[in-house]
């Protein structure tokens, strides 16, 4: 972080240190593309504003200082359009999490969110335990339409929406559902998968698609049991140092194996595995094992696309009679991130009888963002309904999305008023598969 060079700093770490919000020449270029000053028309939750926030709070530092900078800092979904957009190449999303972890340290002790998010994410009994009251509760408190995808709470509380739609948790988490134990092959040429905590609790189809079509074409494959949340959840709450045990834990597993790559379904943990080495500071042990790791990453329709298994793929594709019309969402960890790719939707367009109604260029921001859909549910639906709304117009009768975030938002985004999903929300290999069958 700017003039900060205590290594033994949770702030320490290099992707922090890039931060300096003097590189933004004020140009505004970013505006056009915030998806949260679009809804809001506010300066100071643009990047440009927040950049002149951050400048302001280091000329005048001060708890109370902090508090409205924490506040204003929180009002962005780390989407990384702006710095996609920006010809200075300033660092804002680095300079967001910065202050966002400067803030952490300063105002702590950790704010509930922080708390839900090492709940949600740990590993450890005590947050099993948590989770699975939280499904227990969920059978109790919430009921599912015919037919949704998606689950109401059943006694909407007036400060809460009636809208509100969640993803059902999975009946087992993921990694626990015994899917996982006969895929435990390291070794010379095997294949990691990383699973991520949207699969593992909400979304296991897109983690059993995937390790299915790899049983299918006889990939070895190493998906240990033990692995924890990538740790983009907390870096993204500032929690730098609850962000790098994750990143730690899972490089332990991983690094070594003699892995030929470490595949994700989700595009936040794949770009976030992109970043790991940036938590670690040079001279590091782990710094070289997360380079390798970011290094062999691959988006999973990345992986299939450029192994030679490609052409077993392709030719076992029976595609859809009649055909399918679907939206393809990239998520902005795909467009905007060091794990940018169109793998997923140059992977649909090999299937028979399935049409993408939608051009790249038509994809916008789903709003949902992770905490920013906790902290400012009302600017995150506004967001979403828009796209919404666009999607609904188009003929498609289903939306893919390779990011659980996104699976998540665009769920709640799509389903009408009374629940019911006007139309259904997959993961892209959950596609291929069905196309294989
Ligand atoms: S595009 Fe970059 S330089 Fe221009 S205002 Fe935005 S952050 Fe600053
Ligand atoms: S990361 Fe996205 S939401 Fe945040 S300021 Fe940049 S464009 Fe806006």
């Amino acid at each position: 972080m700017e003039n900060e060079k205590d290594i033994s700093s949770p702030l320490s770490c290099p992707a922090l240190l890039e931060a300096n919000a003097e590189k933004c020449v004020r140009c505004g270029q970013c505006m056009s593309v915030c998806p949260v000053f679009a809804q809001t028309g506010l300066e100071s939750d643009s990047a440009r504003g927040k950049m002149a926030l951050v400048r302001h709070y280091r000329q005048a530092p001060g708890p109370e200082q902090a508090q409205r900078l924490e506040h204003a800092l929180s009002r962005c979904l780390l989407c990384g359009a702006c710095e996609n957009a920006c010809a200075a190449k300033a660092p804002t999303l680095a300079s967001i999490v910065a202050h966002r972890a400067k803030g952490l340290e300063m105002l702590g002790p950790k704010t509930l969110l922080n708390l839900q998010v090492e709940a949600l994410t740990s590993s450890g009994q005590g947050a099993k335990a948590l989770r699975r009251t939280a499904r227990f509760a969920q059978q109790l408190l919430e009921k599912s339409p015919e037919k949704s995808q998606g689950l109401f709470l059943r006694f909407p509380a007036s400060w809460f929406t009636r809208r509100r739609v969640v993803p059902r948790l999975n009946e087992r988490p993921f990694l626990e559902s015994g899917a996982v134990k006969k895929m435990q092959a390291a070794g010379p040429g095997a294949v990691g998968y990383f699973a991520g905590c949207g699969a593992n609790h909400l979304f296991g189809r897109s983690a059993e698609a995937f390790l299915a079509i790899a049983e299918k074409c006889h990939l070895k494959i190493f998906a240990p049991e033990e692995q924890v949340c990538c740790g983009m959840a907390a870096f993204a709450c500032g929690d730098v140092e609850a962000a790098r045990k994750s990143a730690a834990a899972n490089i332990m597993l991983f690094a070594d194996k003699g892995l030929c790559a470490l595949v994700t379904t989700c595009a936040t943990c794949g770009s976030f595995i992109k970043s790991w080495p940036g938590l670690f500071p040079e001279g590091h042990p782990l710094a070289k094992k997360a380079q390798r790791l970011a290094d062999i990453h691959l988006d999973a329709a990345d992986f299939l696309l450029n192994s030679p298994i490609l052409s077993e793929i392709t030719s076992g594709l029976k595609g859809f009679d009649p055909p399918i019309r679907i939206w393809h969402h990239t998520p902005c960890h795909q467009r905007f991130s060091k794990a940018a790719t169109d793998g997923p939707r140059r992977l649909l367009a090999f299937i028979p009888g399935l049409i993408i109604v939608n051009s790249p260029e038509e994809v916008s921001c789903c709003g949902h963002g992770g905490s920013f859909n906790i902290k400012h549910y009302d600017i995150s639906q506004r967001i979403c309904a828009d796209y919404a709304g666009r999607i609904l117009k188009s003929s498609a009768s289903i939306l893919t999305a390779g990011c659980t975030g996104c699976m998540t938002g665009l769920l709640e985004g799509l389903a009408g008023e009374d629940g019911r999903p006007a139309m259904e929300v997959r993961h892209p290999l959950e596609v291929v598969m069905q196309a294989l069958q």
